[in-house]
């Protein structure tokens, strides 16, 4: 039995989801222009299809698993459960009017033309804030619209602010913070579910990997004791005797949130000789 995977056929999520799954040890083979591939080393199927529809196709379990945005998911609305966060495709849904134009608040929508390619997330924010207005549904180019007349204001995707600056207008609304979710299938059978367990392993890994560094650094013997209380470490830090009397070399991992504070501290604690090493995979 293979485990049968959608993920975006172009796009911006096609190469960080096909890197995910590399990084997770599975070889894909030829995946350029190919509807379908599969893996040599993991019994798993690889279906590549336009974002829109692998809600569906999760839903329908004619894919197991799928890798898609968490604006797409919602909006679908399909039976489908998140097993994983990928932390990837980051954006955010936002309502953006022309900078020239005053907002103050919500009711500044009132009896406005939104455009946009999120109708049923728009629709659910104005029924609850109690706002009348209109949604054009379009599916690309939203950000023109405004300026060609077909609407007054948008609801679109937006990760820098850039295109809309670009554009003449200004956020003035988030409805949804999204990125790539894993997702499965409602009801996989126990053999399906072992396999999308073994695969989040390994994704927990990579992520986790991505996370830390390892540290080497070199220091006098007596500065080891202050230098070891600066790091958390998984376990506790090695120490190992340098071929130079009196000095010893400590290894230890540090998450990428504290990294640079505590490389000050260690510095001015005495250690020298700091590498920081990229991390392939962390199994806890
Ligand atoms: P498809 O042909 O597969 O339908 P698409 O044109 O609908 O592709 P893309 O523009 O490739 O979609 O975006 C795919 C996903 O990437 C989005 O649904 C969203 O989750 C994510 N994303 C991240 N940043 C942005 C951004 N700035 N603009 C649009 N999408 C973004
Ligand atoms: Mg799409």
């Amino acid at each position: 039995m293979k485990l049968r995977i959608a993920i975006q056929k172009s796009g911006r999520l096609y190469e960080d989801s096909v890197q995910l799954l590399k990084e997770c040890g599975i070889d894909l083979r030829n995946v350029k222009d190919r509807l379908k591939t599969e893996s040599d080393n993991f019994p798993l199927e690889i279906f590549f299809l336009r974002d829109d529809d692998i809600p569906q196709y999760v839903e329908d379990g004619v894919a197991d698993i799928g890798i898609v945005g968490e604006n797409v998911l919602y909006e679908k609305n399909k039976k489908a459960v998140i097993v994983e966060k990928l932390g990837f495709g980051k954006c955010r849904l936002s309502v953006a009017i022309p900078r020239s134009q005053q907002y103050e608040g919500v009711q500044s929508l009132q009896g406005k033309r939104i455009a946009t390619s999120y109708p049923y997330l728009v629709n659910e924010f104005l029924a609850k804030n109690n706002i009348q207005a209109e949604i054009h549904e379009i599916s690309g180019s939203v950000e023109i619209a405004p300026g060609i007349g077909l609407a007054d204001v948008v609801a679109d995707l937006v990760s820098s602010g850039s295109t809309l600056l670009m554009n003449g207008l200004k956020e003035v609304e988030t409805l949804l913070q999204s990125q790539a979710v894993l997702i499965r299938n409602n009801d996989l059978n126990a053999e399906q579910q072992k396999l999308v367990d073994k695969l989040v392993f390994r994704i927990r890994s990579v992520k986790k990997a991505k996370h830390n560094k390892y540290i080497l650094l070199n220091a006098p013997n007596d500065k080891v004791q202050e230098i070891i209380a600066l790091l958390p470490g998984m376990k506790s830090p090695t120490v190992l005797p340098l071929a130079e009397q009196g000095w010893s070399s400590v290894h230890s991992v540090l998450s990428e949130d504290t990294f640079w504070d505590i490389i000050e501290q260690l510095k001015a604690a005495g250690a020298q000789g700091i590498l920081v090493v990229p991390i392939e995979k962390m199994i806890i």
